[in-house]
């Protein structure tokens, strides 16, 4: 369903600000009261489904941990399958592992080899919560292609935009979010 004025304007509202989390100087954007209000959570994935509707989606990927609250829901309303990423050692079979940096040192998302089932060229959905630097969802991205399935588009529930992700996605695929905000 398309998002009025009003509709953004609630799902804004609807995410709590928490100062300070998980350390100094960060504002955490606390979706878990999005997702707690139904009238919020259904906007949210219905809107996602009516997008991706006519997209030819075959599965949708998620990142740990939040992008699998939003990404579960979205695979069913698309009738697709549902793929985790995930942190190193979390998954029990062979994976493809992919590294990236952070402000200090580096952080590493896997995904099992086989989550595309085989399916050459499978059509991709990547979305999570957030997205702040883009360095998650860019490795998941890698991830996804290094096993041959292309991400026809990567989407966000909220782009900080002033963290610069939504250029480094760009740069990799479409880029797609409902909310923009300024980190406040
Ligand atoms: P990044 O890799 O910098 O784009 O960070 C994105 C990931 O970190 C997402 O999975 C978000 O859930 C989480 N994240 C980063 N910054 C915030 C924030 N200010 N509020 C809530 N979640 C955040």
């Amino acid at each position: 369903m398309p998002l009025s004025a009003a509709d953004r304007d609630y799902l804004l509202k609807s995410i709590r600000n928490v100062p300070d989390f998980p350390k100094p100087g960060i504002q955490f954007k606390d979706i878990t009261t999005l997702v707690g209000d139904p009238k919020a959570f259904g906007l949210t994935i219905l809107h996602f489904a009516e997008r991706y509707a006519d997209e030819k989606i075959d599965f949708v990927v998620g990142a740990e941990s939040r992008g699998f609250i939003v990404g579960a829901p979205l695979a069913i309303a698309l009738g697709v399958g549902f793929v985790p990423i995930r942190k190193p050692g979390k998954l029990p079979f062979t994976t493809v592992s992919e590294k990236y940096a952070l402000e200090y040192g580096f952080d590493e998302v896997q995904m099992h080899i086989d989550a595309f089932c085989g399916k050459q060229n499978a059509r991709v959905l990547f979305v999570d919560d957030l997205i702040a630097t883009g360095g998650t969802a860019a490795a998941s991205i890698d991830l996804i292609q290094k096993v041959g399935a292309k991400c026809v588009e990567a989407c966000f529930v909220v782009n900080l935009f002033a963290l610069g992700g939504a250029e480094k996605i760009k740069k990799l695929t479409n880029f797609y979010t409902i909310l923009d905000v300024d980190g406040d």
